[in-house]
């Protein structure tokens, strides 16, 4: 097994735990999300002793289950909150040129207008001004006006009853779980110990200073005490509950709001390129993804369990109506492959105190010496808010704290990116399969990609596919337990693959397969492995009972057929 700085693996978890019990770290992070992970790369990028602590997976909370957009948001625009939109789209720039150019990809949308002038003119300027408040750096193109033809050609399944033209725009996209756990390993790479299945259980308290937390480990049950100088709680939609459990008086509260998102096979909707929709409440997006779309969200406030907020058949009714109004064909039940949804964490201030500094997007608190908490803003601007909240802990640890050097660097799988692109074909030979594969490989792993070719000259078996019907290699499953801190065979369905999503059994066929490659690496028993197995199976069946009545739709359309 490798011993790879960057690696998370069991023998990487072993010393991690160790370190927990023994160090005195500079940061404490608690949260695997997007924003926890930043928070530990950032501070671990600065020459902190950083340990991060997630008590499930990396991503598992809000980080898997969004949009995947890297945007500046066009509806602030509506909102005259041009300095949000500023900041988010340069964030954008950054991740699409430097930080992470193998995982976040440029997408084209389509705005559809309905009227010929009035309304062309308000959306053109927006989308104008959109594209001005990038700044200097540009590697998106510029939007585009499109005439009623021009919107045809390139979206033949919209209307032509009701939409006269259009605009294009571009955005980026990513997934969203695969880039958090690169973040996170990308932390581990520069010093920050990563533990996952481990749980802040409460807050170390010395006179009046918070010196560290007691952690537990779910796989043992053990608690173990860290020791440090600042806690940083990156809790998302667990932020209140955290606070209670630790007797923090915060300076905001978090509101949950669900978001709800279909997939459907390519051939369902007829596009090269990615639609946007304006609806009475918000906007609906049609996303591209591999050889599917995804389409959503929904908005409703959500007061249920926060592990596990489903999709219900309300939700998807709401999407494939809102699609519709546009669509031709429109979309039927049947085209229903996956659904999933998130909680967005939407911060309010409670009170007013001098440790509370609240942006519209994003809140830092200082409430107590010694802990420090962040929550809210959005995927793309996590950078951001890994920084200010770095910067916020920075007094509390009493020595001279370096700037943020976030900006500027690659994520791990970054560097030379370009140039292995460019040399695919070479790449495709070594590893005795297509080139379309090493390009998506290194879409998903970068210049990692040598990694999994050893792997496969170690075992050469691991080139072959998982399935025929799935684009994923043996050696991306085998990787995803040596490398990327998969401990489980939900781990790998849901967030190191999308299987779970992707397909109409939800993965269901390939998991008994996924536990053999992984069991090994896991040191799994036979009955590890059934366990596992039966887990993600439940997990499956509690979905699916959520979104009954689509899947009974479903079986009526298909019997009709
Ligand atoms: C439907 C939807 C669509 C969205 N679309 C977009 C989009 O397209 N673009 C965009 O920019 N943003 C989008 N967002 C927003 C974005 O996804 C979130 O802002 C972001 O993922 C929040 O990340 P986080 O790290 O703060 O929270 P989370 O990802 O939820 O992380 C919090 C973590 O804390 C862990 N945790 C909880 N308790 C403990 C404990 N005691 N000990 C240790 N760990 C603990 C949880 O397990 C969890 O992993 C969307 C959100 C939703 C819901």
């Amino acid at each position: 097994m490798t011993t790879s700085k960057s690696a998370l693996n069991p023998r990487q978890r072993e010393s991690a735990l160790a370190k927990l019990a023994t160090e005195k770290f500079d940061v404490l992070v608690i949260g695997g999300g997007v924003t926890g992970s930043g928070i530990a790369l950032d501070a671990a990028s600065r020459g902190l002793r950083v340990a991060l602590v997630e008590s499930q997976d990396l991503a598992s909370g809000t980080s898997s289950r969004s949009s995947k957009l890297i945007h500046g948001g066009l509806r602030y625009l509506e909102q005259y909150d041009f300095k949000l939109v500023r900041e988010a789209l340069q964030e954008r720039e950054l991740m699409v040129t430097t930080q992470a150019p193998h995982l976040v990809k440029p997408v084209a949308f389509l705005y559809p207008l309905h009227e010929k002038v009035k309304e062309r003119t308000y959306v053109g300027a927006g989308l104008a001004l959109y594209d001005a408040l990038r700044g200097f750096q540009r590697a998106l193109p510029n939007h585009k006006h499109l005439s009623q033809k021009g919107i045809h050609d390139i979206a033949p399944s919209l209307r032509l009853d009701i939409v006269n033209g259009g605009i294009q725009y571009f955005d980026a996209q990513v997934d969203d779980a695969r880039h958090t756990m690169m973040i996170a390993r990308t932390a581990a790479l520069y010093g920050a110990t990563i533990l996952t299945r481990v749980s802040c259980e409460s807050l170390i308290r010395k006179g009046k200073k918070i010196v560290g937390a007691t952690v537990k480990d779910s796989t043992t049950g053990e608690s173990i005490d860290v020791s440090a100088s600042v806690t940083i709680m990156a809790g998302g939609v667990w932020s209140d509950l955290l606070h209670e459990k630790f007797g923090i008086t915060p300076g905001y509260q978090v509101r949950m709001s669900k978001g709800s998102h279909i997939l459907v096979p390519k051939s369902a909707i007829n596009s090269s390129s990615g639609i946007i929709l304006k609806t009475a409440v918000s906007v609906l997006f049609i996303i591209p993804w591999a050889d599917k779309w995804i389409v959503g969200t929904t908005d409703t406030d959500f007061t249920g369990d926060r592990n596990e907020p489903l999709a219900t058949y309300e939700d998807v009714e709401y999407i494939l109506a809102q699609a519709n109004k546009v669509l031709t064909p429109k979309l039927k039940h049947s085209d229903v492959l996956g659904v999933y949804a998130g909680l967005r964490p939407l911060v309010s201030k409670t009170s007013v105190t001098s440790t509370t500094k609240l942006s519209r997007e994003h809140v830092v608190d200082h409430p107590e010496p010694g802990f420090v908490s962040v929550a809210g803003g959005k995927y793309t601007t996590y950078r951001v808010m890994a920084e200010d909240a770095v910067d916020h802990a920075a007094p509390d640890l009493r020595k001279i704290v370096k700037e943020s050097g976030t900006k500027e660097l690659p994520i791990l799988g970054a560097e030379g990116y370009s140039a292995l692109v460019n040399n695919a074909e070479y790449l495709a030979e070594d590893m005795g399969i297509s080139k379309d594969q090493v390009i998506r490989l290194l879409d998903r792993y970068g210049s990692e990609i040598f990694t999994l070719l050893d792997l496969i000259s170690e075992e050469p078996n691991l080139a072959s596919l998982l399935s025929p019907e799935l684009p994923y290699l043996k050696v991306e499953i085998s990787y995803a337990a040596s490398h990327e801190g998969a401990m489980s065979v939900e781990d790998v369905i849901m967030r190191r693959t999308r299987i779970a999503i992707e397909t109409v059994d939800h993965g269901l066929s390939v998991a008994t397969d996924i536990a053999k490659i992984i069991g090994p690496i896991l040191g799994w028993s036979p009955g590890a492995r059934k366990k596992s197995v039966a887990a993600y199976e439940k997990q499956v069946e509690r979905e699916r009972e959520s979104i009954a009545q689509v899947l009974q739709n479903d079986r009526v359309s298909a019997t009709a057929n």
